[in-house]
């Protein structure tokens, strides 16, 4: 441990108050620091468990307040502005810092910053207008996906391009902002590592896990992913990689694709705990949100081993009602995020079912 450390009984900030704050705070609590969160919205999933500033994130006066009241920073939410991140780091440590998430909140930085440190992506062009787009089709070829570069999630922001006609007027469709053509990958599948990066620079990763999506969004998490061991090696070297080039202290997901050839390309990354990571809450040796936490407050990171096989599924909108069978289930743990109203396509809460046969 060094200086640096921050010892239990510390308070951690967090920028964002939804289920993944949720989860940072219980896991933050079970080593004994406290958790103050900062989200404009009055009831969130993390205010229940957490101190709140409830403010917006241009109030000066409500962040000032909140870096005196707290030891470090980190974020749920990836989409937070800059100017509060770095008004926030003239006072208290902000992990990861400004520079990492302004690279990770615009397609294009991430893809440029990914392809100057080596790492693939599926074959790219910026898009800022018709013409743009008409041009990148013509050096990509289709079919494509045009992206919003800034604030997609879960398949919002996107479009399937497969002819020229699908891309007549598109750009305007997506709102005329500046967006990336990516050339459709025909992945075999898709997986994801989370790997975190601590004070000392140490590095540990989850082993990589198996993404399956319904209607863009995360539906099932299959741990371990069926994957070969060169792919497995090759997904924790590019996690490794891109967390060093980043300089970052803290925890980082990396999505990519397997390609039916055996290679892997990154998608896109996320400077958070993940969603595909809820698995290691009940299957692995030290949880993503734990990981986390021993990460940005300078403690020495856990073991990620898995301890069982498991299956993470996501509950989402009205699926939450299953609740009373998820709980009858002999080796499903149930997680819900307290969220007051279901909505179509709204993340309630997940299950993971043990298999209980670890390697
Ligand atoms: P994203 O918002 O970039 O994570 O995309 C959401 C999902 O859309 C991914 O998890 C993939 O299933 C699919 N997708 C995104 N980009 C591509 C691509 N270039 N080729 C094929 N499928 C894609």
């Amino acid at each position: 441990m060094s200086d640096n450390t921050l010892p239990p009984g510390s308070t951690i900030g967090i920028l964002g108050g939804g289920q993944l704050g949720r989860m940072l705070v219980l896991a933050a609590a079970r080593l004994g620091y406290r958790c103050h969160i900062f989200e404009p919205q009055i009831d969130c999933p993390a205010s229940h468990v957490a101190k709140h500033t409830a403010a917006n994130y241009d109030d000066t006066a409500a962040l000032d307040a909140f870096a005196k009241a707290v030891d470090v920073v980190t974020l749920e939410f990836e989409n937070v502005p800059i100017a509060a991140v770095e008004r926030l780091a003239e006072s208290v440590p902000v992990r990861p810092g400004a520079s990492a998430l302004a690279i990770a909140q615009d397609r294009v930085t991430e893809k440029t910053f990914l392809n100057q440190a080596g790492i693939q992506t599926a074959p790219w062009a910026p898009v800022e207008s018709q013409s743009d787009l008409d041009a990148a089709i013509q050096k990509i070829g289709l079919p494509g996906v045009l992206k919003t570069a800034r604030l997609g999630y879960d398949g919002k922001g996107q479009a399937t391009v497969r002819t020229v006609n699908d891309a007549d007027g598109l750009y305007a469709k997506l709102g005329s902002v500046p967006c990336v053509l990516e050339g459709f990958v025909d992945f075999a599948l898709e997986i994801s590592v989370i790997v975190a990066r601590g004070l000392d620079g140490k590095i540990t990763c989850f082993e990589p896990v198996e993404n399956i999506h319904r209607d863009h969004i995360l539906h099932r998490t299959l741990v371990p992913a069926r994957i070969d061991a060169s792919v497995a090696q090759q997904a924790n070297e590019i996690a490794t990689r891109t967390i060093e080039a980043l300089d970052y202290t803290g925890l980082l997901a990396v999505e990519m694709f397997v390609c039916r050839d055996g290679r892997v390309l990154v998608n896109e990354m996320a400077p958070r705990p993940h969603n595909s990571g809820h698995w290691s809450i009940d299957g692995a040796a030290t949880c993503q949100f734990e990981q986390a936490v021993r990460a940005i407050c300078g403690l020495p990171l856990g073991d990620t081993t898995r301890i069982s096989d498991c299956e993470m599924r996501n509950l989402i909108g009205n699926e939450v009602n299953d609740w009373p069978d998820i709980l009858a289930q002999p080796g499903a743990r149930l997680h819900l995020y307290g969220k007051a109203e279901s909505r179509p396509g709204r993340k309630m809460g997940h299950v993971t079912v043990l298999h209980n046969k670890a390697q």
